[in-house]
């Protein structure tokens, strides 16, 4: 069976003092609940800026609290001014790397062959890739939403080996749900999980299908967690604003 994942996405917000701040209250509030890390997997995807505090308190303290980076570069070291390599994240501990998201695609912008390259350089040093993918308010209109986010993931994974596609794990984020309070309805998840896990069979096999992990992503708070979560294919959330609430995020995490 998948364990279920939490994942919180920080997005541009706070800087390594404040990261510190958090992880200590997060780790604080989790091993107070008596939470059961085999149960369900935590992690976190601080700036750049704080993933080195991050590692030093999760070494330091032997948290189970795993993190990750928002972003990869393609290439691996030279001249390549700002961005940061799989070897520099993977020396940091991480053991994710968000790919895709769709304000990357927007505002710098990736395209499917630059977020393929990501996937592989994360793979390359042992990190798991988490390959966003959802569709806009327009694509939901015209009623193409389930193709849409299919052909997102099968326009990045279709060169994959099945033993990397198996490492996958998938967010499924409608970006009219992201940061809007407008969450998809549990079925409508259900159904985009669905939908893609079915695909991930067709192209693979049904063990990796089985395997891989898809997030549920956009506007998750703890009024609408339990219900997500209840529904077969949803593995776990990717959260954005909520997982900037200590307390909030872990309530969200004792429900899953
Ligand atoms: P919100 O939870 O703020 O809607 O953001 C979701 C998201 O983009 C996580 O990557």
């Amino acid at each position: 069976a998948r364990i279920p994942m939490v994942a919180g996405n920080w997005k541009m917000n706070f800087d390594h003092i404040e990261a510190t701040a958090f992880v200590q209250k997060f780790a604080w509030n989790l091993k107070n609940a008596h939470f059961n890390f085999r149960r369900c997997e935590v992690a976190l995807f601080p700036s750049f800026t704080s993933l080195r505090s991050v590692q030093v308190l999760v070494q330091s303290d032997k948290l189970k609290i795993h993190y990750g980076a928002q972003a990869i570069s393609v290439t691996s070291q030279g001249a390549f001014t700002g961005d940061v390599s799989a070897d520099m994240l993977a020396a940091l501990g991480c053991s994710y790397v968000i790919v895709g998201h769709s304000e990357r695609r927007k505002y710098h912008p990736e395209d499917d062959a630059d977020i393929v390259d990501q996937v592989r350089a994360a793979l390359a040093d042992g990190m798991q890739p988490i390959l966003c993918v959802g569709e806009s308010f327009e694509e939901r209109r015209q009623g193409i939403e389930l193709d849409f986010a299919v052909g997102q993931v099968r326009d990045v994974t279709r060169d994959l080996s099945d033993e990397e596609a198996s490492r996958l794990i998938v967010a499924y984020e409608p970006v009219w749900a992201i940061g809007t309070g407008m969450v998809a309805t549990p079925q409508s998840a259900q159904d985009a999980a669905h939908a893609i896990r079915e695909d991930l069979k067709a192209t693979f096999n049904d063990q990796v299908a089985q395997t891989v992990r898809i997030l549920y992503g956009g506007s998750v708070t703890s009024k609408n967690a339990v219900e997500l979560i209840g529904q077969e294919d949803v593995d776990g959330f990717l959260i954005g604003g909520a997982a900037l609430h200590v307390d909030e995020l872990t309530t969200i995490c004792k429900q899953v």
